[in-house]
């Protein structure tokens, strides 16, 4: 594997790759190859006892998972890292490799819903158990630490009401106390954001979304400090989830364009969500990179960009709501976000349907709320489409 150690994101995004073959191909070529030969049976022991670094069985390790986990901890600033056929894989093998019995996550609670099912269905079954505190509980974070917490968990932005945590200031609180900080970086990705830079351990990407950014595959990587990675790596390697090398051979070149196609989401997720600050239509709009979002300052602080989800509330509530989604003629409804297709949800009549009134509030879903994953469309015809759906309502 060919590191140049090249200082700027865009280089290293473009230029890691692994080694040659004998055929001087200048793209990476696809290795789809469950197992690896050996010499002889010196060789296949030194590769068993782990005595020198090399592929065995693609469970463990391939050239493709490998390149795509190199460019991901060089865009993370990570010692190491593991890739997964899916986010909630990245997500659900963390906390399995980490945590034993008894012990307590602090979670913020607007968190991706399957893991919120994993937080309330399935670890209590483990007696894993999780308090949740919500965005504006920030500063009482300390408080819900017990003897036998040994992770915090957020996600930020969060997932659909666009908020903001200080990964600063949480991390402090983390360190404070001994316990490992867990980020799961996926709206932001690591051109936006660098969770390792604020104090983070790990940091999860569900690279479905914007590291594929075209719709196409499915993967997760966790990346973070190479002790903890080590733990997830073991713990994987025996039950199975590992990136294919076609996902992880789609996903290296995708990492190539991360940042040109991230820099115009995100000029795209701007126009659109100052458009809609003015709009008769529309009560709020949340976006990191407006003035008005309450924590604005972190986003400055802690993101490059305000990233691709805006959220917005049209007004006369569900049924505005559902009317705004009929009208929509060329934005996609769909549930993937992070895609170069403009898609637009209605979190209350679908994803999160099924919330308490109290959950929504927690979460920051009201009624009309609508969550638009702004595409790489020209950016006029988003704001058109949008527009003469707000007229329809
Ligand atoms: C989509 C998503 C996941 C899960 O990823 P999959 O690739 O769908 O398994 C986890 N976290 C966040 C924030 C997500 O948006």
């Amino acid at each position: 594997m060919k590191n140049q150690k090249n200082k700027h994101f865009e280089t290293e995004a473009v230029r890691i790759q692994t080694d040659r073959t004998k055929f001087s191909e200048h793209s990476t070529p696809l290795y789809l190859t469950s197992g690896f030969v050996f010499e002889d049976s010196e060789e296949m022991r030194a590769a068993f006892a782990e005595e020198k670094q090399r592929d065995l069985y693609s469970r463990y390790s391939n050239p493709n998972t490998s390149e795509f986990i190199t460019k991901m901890c060089a865009l993370e600033g990570a010692e190491d890292g593991f890739a997964f056929a899916t986010g909630m894989a990245a997500v659900y093998s963390t906390f399995a490799a980490l945590l034993n019995a008894g012990d307590h996550i602090v979670s913020c609670r607007s968190v991706f819903g399957a893991t919120h099912a994993l937080f309330t269905k399935y670890f209590p079954k483990w007696n894993i158990n999780t308090t949740y505190f919500t965005t504006t509980e920030e500063e009482k974070l300390e408080e819900l630490i017990q003897p036998n917490t040994k992770l915090i968990y957020v996600e930020t932005p969060t997932n659909p009401g666009v908020d903001v945590l200080d990964l600063e200031k949480i991390s402090k609180v983390a360190k404070k106390h001994g316990i490992l900080f867990v980020v799961d970086n996926c709206f932001a990705t690591p051109y936006l954001q660098n969770p390792i830079k604020f104090g983070a351990d790990l940091v999860i990407h569900s690279a479905t979304k914007l590291i594929d950014g075209q719709g196409r595959v499915l993967g997760g990587v966790t990346v973070g400090t190479a002790d903890l990675i080590r733990e997830i790596y073991l713990f994987s390697r025996v039950t199975g989830p590992a990136m294919s090398p076609f996902n992880a051979w789609v996903l290296s070149k995708s990492l190539e364009t991360l940042a040109v196609r991230a820099d115009r989401h995100c000029e795209n997720a701007l126009k659109l969500a100052e458009f809609l600050e003015i709009h008769s239509k529309v009560n709020w709009v949340k976006y990191p990179f407006l003035p008005s979002h309450p924590r604005y300052e972190v986003a400055k602080k802690q993101m490059k960009l305000g990233g691709s989800i805006v959220a917005f509330e049209v007004k006369g509530g569900v049924d505005a709501g559902k009317k705004f989604f009929d009208s929509i003629e060329m934005c996609s409804l769909s549930a993937n976000l992070g895609d170069t297709r403009t898609i637009v949800t209605h979190p209350a009549s679908t994803t999160h349907s099924k919330l308490a009134a109290e959950d929504k509030e927690a979460v920051g879903i009201t009624d009309g709320m609508v969550r638009c994953s702004v595409g790489l469309e020209y950016v006029e015809d988003i704001i058109k489409d949008v527009d003469q759906a707000l007229t329809g309502i």
